[in-house]
């Protein structure tokens, strides 16, 4: 196995896109197989070392940034295999932890089928994807990556390689598990005794549900009970047809009335995606796409899976929807065809590009939230966020998912104080979406810079009961520590 400690390869371990800039580590371990993986753990605890999983750094919470440990990077284990047909609708495919999300992506559309998980960003490794439990815009309709997983084969701290198919180790009445292992023995233990939100998105803390799949303890534990070193993903089958679309509107009132009809099962249309895109954040893009229109308060972007034979009935319904909600119809864009959709996607991909050229001009960082609150609740929280920022006079954007109530707003500092003053505004936010029944995070996950806030959502005796799972996994405490679970409730 390849390990690498001089300071120029070492280099792009230490780094995220989160910002953080604490990052060191003596070497990183580049396994090629499972077995190897599991090896590096096995002797872990008894040398004294520590551990810090690496995938592709794309992550926005500084997961991957190791405080000291020795990293493990997935980067060599990255085969692909080939889709096998389950059934009419299902295939599977099965692929190391660090192949690429989009390599995964183009192989299995190649073969006909489509793997729905697609957290906008495709250079991030599939492993990471599952430990972060990743969403995205196609979440709306398809669910997150938890959903998609059939089987996962994980490194634990203790060294065993264990394979967890979807369906094998469930919950008992009470909420127990018992499972064998090799090296580690009998593990008995109590899945988490709270309850998560009612939100239709939530990654924040180890997945709980009366009678649940052990693998859904591990999807979006963001590796601190173990490795995912290879995966069993479930494939349907790619849409005969799609289009998709940018609404405008002048008014938010409107673009309100317009989602909550297309969200409504009585409307007649069922989109896989449902983007929003506020004023501001059109006139950030509007720079390289002067044809927005000068009054429009928002945007909504939708994609509809359709086929041939019913895609103007499609057209016609979603008309109908943008007419009676008051949109902008004229400055409607509509990409019927691949090239044209590929444009479309380019302008929504386009936005965060826009505001890291900007940000790379000031000297703070970006505050963001990825908070989301049940679907009654979402318009308090949205006006919440705008007003905030807009009697602070803050620089800011809020765009993303609000199909599942779910946006993003960025406030981007111009100086210290303004960062200052965001970071706190950002406490109140929490705070907000919390007492509104909301997740802290509902894709991006903890890492190590969400984590302080996390007692806000679960209070201590929540988070003692993450400690209580991690030190079953994890009694020597070895694998991505000062993830998730702030370190110093790992002392008691
Ligand atoms: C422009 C942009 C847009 C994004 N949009 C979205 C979005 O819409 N939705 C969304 O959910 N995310 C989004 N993300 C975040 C990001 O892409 C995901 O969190 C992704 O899962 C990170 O993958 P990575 O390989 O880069 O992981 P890294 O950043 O390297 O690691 C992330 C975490 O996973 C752990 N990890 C990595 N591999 C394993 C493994 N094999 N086993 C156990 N733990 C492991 C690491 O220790 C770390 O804690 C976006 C990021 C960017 C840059």
């Amino acid at each position: 196995m390849i390990y690498k400690s001089d300071p120029a390869s070492i280099a792009e371990f230490l780094s995220d896109t989160s910002n953080l800039k604490t990052g060191k580590t003596p070497g990183v371990y580049f396994p090629e197989t499972g077995e190897e993986v599991a090896e590096l753990l096995r002797s872990a605890g008894k040398e004294g070392k520590r551990f810090t999983i690496a995938g592709n750094g794309t992550g926005t919470t500084g997961g991957r940034i190791p405080e000291g440990d020795w990293v493990i990077s997935m980067q060599r284990l990255g085969k692909i295999g080939e889709p096998a047909r389950l059934s009419e609708n299902e295939a599977a495919i099965t692929v190391q932890a660090g192949a690429l999300l989009e390599e995964v992506q183009r192989k299995v559309e190649q073969a006909g089928w489509l793997y729905p998980p697609d957290p906008t960003e495709g250079l991030c490794f599939i492993g990471s994807t599952i430990a972060n439990n990743s969403s995205g815009a196609r979440t709306f309709r398809y669910g997150p990556t938890r959903d998609h997983i059939l089987r996962i084969l994980v490194a634990l701290p203790g060294g065993d390689l264990f394979d967890i198919p979807r369906g094998k180790h469930l919950a008992d009445e009470e909420g127990l598990f018992h499972i064998e292992l090799p090296l580690s023995g009998t593990l008995s233990f109590l899945r988490p005794q709270y309850s998560m939100p009612e939100t239709s998105k939530h990654n924040a803390g180890y997945f709980s549900k009366a009678g649940m799949d052990l693998i859904d303890l591990f999807i979006g534990s963001e590796g601190t009970l173990g490795i995912i070193v290879e995966a069993d993903l479930k494939l349907i089958p790619l849409p005969r047809r799609l289009f998709s679309c940018l609404v405008y509107f002048a008014a938010f009132d409107d673009l309100f009335s317009f989602t909550a009809k297309a969200k409504s099962p009585e409307s007649g249309v069922n989109p896989r995606v449902l983007e929003f895109f506020d004023g501001n954040s059109l006139d950030f893009l509007r720079k390289d796409y002067p044809d927005i229109p000068e009054n429009a308060a928002g945007a909504i972007f939708f994609e509809q899976e359709t086929a041939p034979e019913r895609e103007e009935s499609d057209l016609e319904r979603w008309l109908e929807i943008m007419e009676s909600s008051g949109a902008l119809v004229d400055t409607t864009w509509i990409a019927l065809d691949r090239e044209e959709q590929r444009r479309l996607t380019a302008f929504r991909h386009a936005l965060p590009l826009l505001v890291n050229e900007w940000l790379n001009r000031q000297q703070e960082s970006k505050i963001s939230t990825d908070m989301a609150v049940p679907d009654p609740s979402f318009r308090e929280l949205f006006d919440f966020y705008d007003s905030s920022c807009r009697k602070n006079r803050f620089t800011f954007i809020i765009f993303g998912h609000i199909g599942n109530s779910h946006v993003h707003l960025n406030i981007l500092p111009r100086n210290r104080e303004e960062f200052l003053r965001a970071k706190s505004l950002y406490r109140e936010f929490v705070e907000k979406a919390i007492a509104l029944g909301g997740t802290l995070s509902a894709e991006h996950g903890i890492g190590k810079l969400k984590s302080p806030y996390l007692a806000a959502m679960y209070g201590e005796s929540g988070i003692m009961e993450m400690v209580r799972i991690k030190k079953c996994f994890d009694p020597e405490l070895v694998l991505n520590i000062g993830n998730l679970i702030p370190e110093s409730y790992l002392a008691t």
